[in-house]
C-alpha cells in the first residue's frame, strides 16, 4: 500500500509539468509556425498557447533577438521549438557565401546567448533558397524548414480572414506559416486553436512532427 501510494504520488508529481509530445504517427498533428519575432505581441501569443496546452515553432530574426532576448527566452521556457530566420531577414540566394554564413552564424550566437539553446533548424526569409544556401546551412548545422501552407497574414491583416486561411490550410502533418509580429494573427489565435482542437488536431513543434527522425542538418523539409 505504501509503495503504491508513493508511486501514485510520484506519478502525479511527474505528470504535472511534463507534457508528453504527441506521437504523430498515431494522431493527427499540425505544426503552427511563427516567423520574424520575437516582437511586442509574442508574450500574448505564448499565453494563448499555454492556456490551450499547445506547442508551436518560432523562427527568430537575430536582430530582433538582440532587441528582445527576454522574448526569445520565454519561447524556449514554454517548451516551444526555435529556429534561425537570419540576422537581418535577408533574401539569401542574392548574397555571397561569406555573407550567408555570417547571417546564419551571428543569429545562432544571438539565440544561444539569449536562450541557452542552439537552433538546428532555419527558415529562409521569403522562402528564397537554393542548393548553395542549403549547403551553407549544412556547414552551420542547420536543417531547412519550409511549409505546406502560408496564410499571408502580413498581407491580410484581418483576424477573420487569417482564421479562415489557417483552417483552410490545416491538414494532417501540415506546417502553417504565420507571423507573431502581425497583431491580428495573435489576436485571433485563441479562436484558431479552439477550432483546430475541435477538429482533432494535436498542435506540435516541427521536431515532434518529424517523429524524432529530424531535423537533420543540410536536409530541406516540407
Ligand atoms: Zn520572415
Amino acid at each position: 500500500m505504501v509503495i503504491h501510494a508513493l508511486l501514485a504520488a510520484s506519478l502525479a508529481f511527474t505528470s504535472l509539468p511534463a507534457q508528453t509530445a504527441a506521437d504523430c504517427s498515431r494522431v493527427k498533428c499540425l505544426a503552427l509556425t511563427f516567423d520574424d519575432g520575437p516582437g511586442a505581441h509574442t508574450p500574448a501569443l505564448l499565453k494563448t498557447f499555454q492556456k490551450a496546452g499547445a506547442k508551436a515553432t518560432f523562427f527568430l530574426v537575430g536582430k530582433r533577438v538582440e532587441e528582445r532576448p527576454g522574448g526569445a527566452r520565454q519561447i524556449v521556457k514554454r517548451g516551444h521549438a526555435i529556429g534561425n530566420h537570419t540576422y537581418s531577414h535577408a533574401s539569401l540566394p542574392s548574397h555571397l557565401d561569406d555573407e550567408i554564413l555570417e547571417e546564419l552564424k551571428v543569429t545562432q550566437e544571438a539565440i544561444e546567448q539569449a536562450t541557452g539553446v542552439r537552433p538546428t533548424m532555419f527558415r529562409p526569409p521569403y522562402g528564397h533558397t537554393d542548393e548553395r544556401v542549403l549547403g551553407l546551412a549544412d556547414e552551420v548545422g542547420l536543417a531547412e524548414i519550409l511549409w505546406t501552407g502560408t496564410t499571408l497574414d502580413w498581407q491580410l491583416r484581418d483576424a477573420k480572414k487569417i482564421k479562415a486561411a489557417v483552417l483552410k490550410l490545416a491538414k494532417r502533418d501540415g506546417v502553417i506559416l504565420m507571423h507573431d509580429v502581425v497583431p491580428q494573427t495573435v489576436k485571433v489565435m485563441p479562436a484558431i486553436l479552439k477550432e483546430l482542437k475541435k477538429q482533432g488536431y494535436h498542435l506540435v513543434t516541427v521536431p515532434t512532427l518529424l517523429r524524432g527522425k529530424g531535423p537533420v542538418a543540410g536536409v530541406s523539409y516540407f
